[in-house]
């Protein structure tokens, strides 16, 4: 992957595809990444995403708006976390078996790991009960989807992936961002069929939209409701 520039524009050059379109995305963490047919120069990459930059400035704009409302954490009592779809505050608890517990409608945190850790270990924990919690949940719902999407699916695993949500292996194996879980279950389930369904497409064709479609007929209000909603997904 390569950084380049064009005038005001930064942008991340991805490999080229056999497709004769140009895809230009603003990621989840603001950055642009284009993906242009293999046939392009990067010369001509760079001049199709400047024709293309009124509306880049724009969507740039939107991620600004939905992003600046992202939540600072201070690790103290009555913070809110979100774990599917519904929020749940923090309360800091001086005993109990494991570092977090959801108990009694609270995100009951042990108070000696943030004071021995810090922030980290804070973060640490409440990441390990996602990835616990999310290893559970995303193999029912695999196994729920898959006979539907008509695939044989993988070996899933729930962990950090940077921007992304979820991505799919060649073999079938799947892998999940731990912040999926803190989306509503119907936008967990539009993740799990979006992934599956790229065992039949593996790009962003109408084939592949058409693949979802047949198993998830509302697919578009889950999605657009991750567009708009998925900044707020963070620690
Ligand atoms: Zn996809």
């Amino acid at each position: 992957m390569q950084i380049r520039h064009i005038k005001d524009i930064e942008y991340r050059l991805l490999p080229g595809t056999p497709r004769q379109t140009t895809d230009i995305v603003i990621e989840r963490d603001g950055c642009i990444t284009v993906r242009p047919p293999a046939r392009m120069t990067p010369e001509q990459v760079d001049e199709t995403v400047f024709s293309r930059r009124l509306w880049i400035y724009r969507n740039l704009a939107e991620w600004r708006d939905l992003n600046a409302t992202r939540v600072v954490r201070e690790w103290v009592n009555g913070e809110s976390f979100l774990y599917l779809g519904s929020a749940y505050r923090l309360l800091l608890v001086a005993e109990q078996d494991e570092p977090l517990k959801l108990k009694d409608g609270r995100f009951c945190l042990l108070r000696s790991v943030v004071d021995a850790g810090g922030k980290a270990a804070a973060q640490d924990a409440v990441r390990d009960f996602y990835i616990g919690r999310g290893r559970v949940r995303l193999a029912q719902r695999v196994k729920h989807y898959a006979p539907r999407v008509g695939v044989q699916p993988g070996a899933i695993q729930v962990k950090e992936l940077g921007y992304r949500w979820a991505s799919s292996l060649v073999g079938g194996g799947l892998h999940f961002h731990w912040k999926c879980l803190m989306a509503p279950a119907k936008i967990i389930d539009y993740i799990v069929v979006h992934e599956l369904s790229h065992a039949h497409q593996r790009d962003h064709t109408d084939l592949f939209w058409n693949e979802v479609d047949k198993v998830m007929p509302d697919y578009r209000e889950r999605k657009e409701w991750l567009r708009q909603r998925g900044a707020e997904m963070e620690l």
